[in-house]
């Protein structure tokens, strides 16, 4: 698509985001099955039912500002999802295997973090529909407690399983 000003820059960043989401949506399955300890199980479980309702919201943000709902491919997304099923792939140790996968699914949320912050700043900027900024911070709270839960997950038990394997 072309883009010329930040009208057209929230719209692709939209665009990206709506494709991460659908592609963390079917990450997390895969992530939540190989997990040992049964907190970060749920933790993995509920931050995908969360995913669902973040990409209805999308899709009310699209509808807000009369476009249709459509993904344009996210590399980055792409990118960290590969490389996370690369080292899932290698660890060998269940233990480890956590810790590693709440490191892989923090890279995930930063990203989804940095992008929601700048939509959200950038709507304001452009002046949109109070509609649209509020669904953009529901979603980017979900992220952001999202990534402390599995800090703690991590702090409490699984970083120090891992040591122990
Ligand atoms: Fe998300
Ligand atoms: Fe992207
Ligand atoms: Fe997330």
């Amino acid at each position: 698509m072309a883009v010329r000003n930040l009208n057209d820059l929230f719209l692709h960043g939209l665009k990206d985001i709506y494709y991460a989401e659908r592609q963390i949506l079917r990450a997390l399955p895969k992530m939540a099955k190989k997990a040992e300890s049964d907190q970060l199980r749920s933790a993995f479980e509920e931050h995908r039912g969360q995913t669902e309702e973040q990409i209805h919201r999308l899709q009310q943000v699209f509808e807000a500002i009369g476009k249709p709902a459509r993904g344009v491919k996210c590399q980055a997304i792409e990118g960290i999802i590969e490389e996370n099923e690369e080292i899932m792939g290698e660890v060998e140790d269940e233990d480890t295997l956590d810790a590693a996968m709440i490191a892989s699914a923090q890279s995930v949320e930063h990203y989804e973090i940095s992008r929601y912050g700048t939509l959200i700043a950038w709507a304001g900027e452009l002046g949109m529909d109070r509609k649209v900024v509020d669904l953009l911070s529901q979603t980017l709270e979900e992220e952001k407690q999202t990534d402390q839960r599995l800090t703690r997950l991590a702090e409490e038990r699984a970083n120090r399983k891992a040591k122990a394997a």
